[in-house]
């Protein structure tokens, strides 16, 4: 019999909402605290990034327990995001279910480097980092006057442990080269990453190569945002969405993607590319559609969702989903 990953929800933190800025017709005064979800992913079998036990992948890193580390601009914003709770974060909800941070961890994948998913890479000194391509150049340089640099930490990420998964588009931050004395070790040879098609997904990425966790091409929140797609049963998938949305009732399609002013006499949303997140949420309603179709069940699960967070407590670390 087929052993599947198992996967586990971890805390990371909340962060406080303004649901306007977030879904169409929404009440300009409501605010929700919401949580920043992290996963645990336990593969059973032994691979090159742990040949004696379960590998253990992380995705999403929540919020950092120290909002100084944060940087200025960080700070101002993280101030219109308040009541903001860093505790227990994602080092502490491994420690509570039973893991240490510091060596039980092999890979630590983001789906992007917003404040509240970053965390505290430095919790994780044994991991490698897998992101989406062009976050190095982001987190360096940011990207243009909604993005600028001020906004994130140009070292937030080891680059001797850090791998970009491969590029896909040239509009945005430039991919960094994996350097040639990186210390990153993958459960394959980077040479043979490569985006396929999987079902619907135009571009995904079999991360450990037996086709149990993909990596999902997801743009249009951030530069360089990607979904992970696990195989937990014969016919069971967890889809784990990060930013593609922050509240369900977007991707259920009972609200739209809010719209506010730039700031510059247009109009934005939290998204880099308001279409192609909204194409991203669209090939993520059709994998779910084909395969309910062929009997096989895909929990989508965002971030943000504090719904899904209080009807999921014992699928919780050390629980499992
Ligand atoms: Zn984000």
């Amino acid at each position: 019999m087929a052993t599947y990953p198992k996967v586990s929800a971890l805390d990371g933190g909340h962060i406080t909402l303004p649901e306007r800025l977030f879904i169409t017709d929404a009440d300009p005064t409501k605010r929700a605290t919401v949580p920043s979800l992290c996963f645990l992913i336990q593969h059973p079998s032994p691979s090159p990034i742990s040949p004696d036990r379960t590998a253990n992948l992380i995705f999403d890193l929540g919020v950092k327990r120290n909002i100084t580390a944060y940087t200025p601009a960080q700070q101002a914003h993280i101030a219109q995001r308040q009541p903001v709770i860093v505790s227990p974060d994602c080092a502490d909800s491994l420690r509570n279910g039973g893991f240490d941070p510091s060596t039980d961890i092999d890979m630590v994948i983001l789906s992007h480097v917003h404040w509240d998913h970053v965390g505290t890479p430095g919790d994780f000194p044994n991991a490698t980092f897998a992101v989406g391509a062009g976050t190095l150049d982001l987190l360096a340089n940011g990207a243009g006057y909604l993005y600028p640099k001020e906004l994130f930490n140009h070292d937030e990420l080891p680059a001797d442990r850090t791998v970009e998964f491969p590029a896909l588009r040239d509009d945005g931050p430039r991919r960094t080269e994996t350097p040639g004395d990186t210390r990153a070790v993958l459960p394959v040879e980077e040479g043979n990453w490569e985006w396929e098609k999987l079902g619907a997904f135009l571009n995904a990425l079999d991360l450990l190569g037996d086709g149990s966790v993909w990596v999902v091409d997801s743009p249009g929140h951030l530069y360089g945002h990607v979904n992970l797609l696990v195989r937990t049963g014969d016919k069971k998938w967890v889809y784990l969405g990060g930013d593609c949305c922050h509240d369900p009732r977007i991707l259920s399609q009972e609200k739209g993607i809010a719209l506010y002013e730039d700031g510059r006499g247009g109009l934005r949303s939290v998204h880099v590319d308001t279409e192609t997140a909204s194409c991203t949420l669209e090939g993520i309603r059709k994998f779910v559609k084909e395969q309910e179709e062929q009997g096989v069940e895909v929990e989508v699960i965002m971030a943000h969702d504090g719904v899904w967070r209080v009807r999921n407590k014992e699928r919780f670390w050390p629980g499992c989903l």
